[in-house]
Order: C-alpha cells, then structure tokens, then sequence
C-alpha cells in the first residue's frame, strides 16, 4: 500500500511537505524532516526514510553516512494533507548529536519504555546466562517465570499496606518486569495484552 504523491498538497510550502518521524513501537517523536515528491518516493521504494534536506538541497536518506538509518512502517498524510506522519523503526540514535531523538533522550510519554524494555527482554533471551538476569530465568522456563510473578504480586500487595512509597513502586517494577518475561515465554507481548484492555474500554 503506497501513498499516492498526486493527492498530496505539496504546493503549500514550495514543493515540501513537513514529516514527523514517529518511533513505530514507542510513539516516541524521532526528527522532523522534509519531503518533496522525489524522496517520498524514494522512501516508499527502498523502505528507508528520505528527505529532501534545505542545507544539502539534495535527497537525503537519514543515515546514508552514519548508517543510522529509519527503516520505513508506515506513512500517513494529516487531515489536509499537507504534512505527513512517518511511522519508522530507527538503527541507532537519530539525532546527530548522539541522543536517540532530536527532540531529547526520552522524547515520548514515561509509558513508552515499557515497549523498549519489552524488546530489550526479547533481546536477552539469546544471551548467555552468566551474563544475564533474564536469560537465567528464561532459561529456568515458564514455571519459575510464573512463580516469580506470584511471588512479585504477593510483595507488591504487602509493600501496598505499608507507609513506603519507594517500597511500592519498587515491587510493582519487579512485578511488571517479570510479566513481561511471562509473556514473552509464552509468546504473547504487551500489546495483546493492551488490545484486551482496549476492548473492554469500547465495550
Ligand atoms: P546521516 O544522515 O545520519 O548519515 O548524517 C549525515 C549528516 O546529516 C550529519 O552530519 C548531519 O549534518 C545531518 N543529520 C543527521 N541526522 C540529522 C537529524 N536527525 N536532523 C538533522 N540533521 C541531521
Ligand atoms: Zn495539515
Ligand atoms: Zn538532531
Ligand atoms: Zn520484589
């Protein structure tokens, strides 16, 4: 499914439309760009973000240097379709300046480190075990993984009785941790698990 140029509005702004680069599990806002007809077409044909860069005054695809590049999810045009929504999964920071965006090192709501965390789990499940905590319990498999949720329920509900909020949410990490790796050893993720509660919500 492509984006048709001809529907666009590219004559607004001199041939350019702005593009927002969206982290496309975090939500988190990555750069600001802009694309002419050239680069969106370019960016649709080879899956790699590309922008038509004012300074260079040439098509730049992000990371042609740096090899951090924005691989291509999806595209969107806004409701009047004269600034697009680039939905991206980025290798590497990509800001320049080293930070993980343009706009900052946590560019997103709080919430959104709970998908990184959840591919960072993913990711530990093929290291060794001396050198990881997750690979350990993944390695002790599903039914230490679902004792330790219990176990981490029971003491996040006693440290919900006491006085000590460090306590609290200290125990609701481990708890919401260790679900995590639950999940992931029965090979569901947080976003099904979201899909239920969203469904509830219209329902
Ligand atoms: P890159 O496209 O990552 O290979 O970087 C090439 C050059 O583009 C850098 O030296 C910067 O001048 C510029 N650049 C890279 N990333 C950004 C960005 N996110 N926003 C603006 N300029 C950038
Ligand atoms: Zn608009
Ligand atoms: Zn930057
Ligand atoms: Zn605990």
């Amino acid at each position: 499914m492509s984006l048709d140029c001809e529907s666009l509005d590219f004559d607004k702004q001199g041939g350019l439309l702005p593009a927002i680069v969206q982290h496309a599990v975090t939500g988190e806002v990555l750069m600001l760009g802009y694309m002419n007809a050239a680069a969106l077409e370019k960016t649709q044909a080879t899956g790699k973000v590309t922008f038509f860069s004012r300074s260079k005054d040439r098509l730049w695809t992000k990371g042609e240097t740096s090899g951090h590049t924005l691989d291509l999810v999806s595209l969107a045009p806004d409701c009047d379709r004269d600034a697009l929504l680039v939905r991206a999964l980025p290798n590497g920071p990509t800001c320049h300046t080293g930070t993980k965006s343009c706009f900052g090192e946590a560019p997103g709501p709080d919430i959104a480190f709970l998908g990184e965390l959840e591919r960072i789990i993913a990711a530990r499940a093929s290291a060794s075990p001396e050198e990881s905590y997750t690979a350990r319990l993944m390695a002790k498999g599903l039914l230490k993984i679902a004792q330790k949720v219990g176990e981490e329920g029971v003491e996040t509900a006693l440290a919900a009785v006491g006085e000590d909020d460090a306590a609290l949410t200290g125990e609701a990490a481990d708890l919401i941790f260790h679900l995590l790796v639950l999940l992931k050893a029965r090979g569901l993720s947080l976003a099904d698990v979201v899909q239920v509660l969203e469904g509830r919500h219209r329902g």
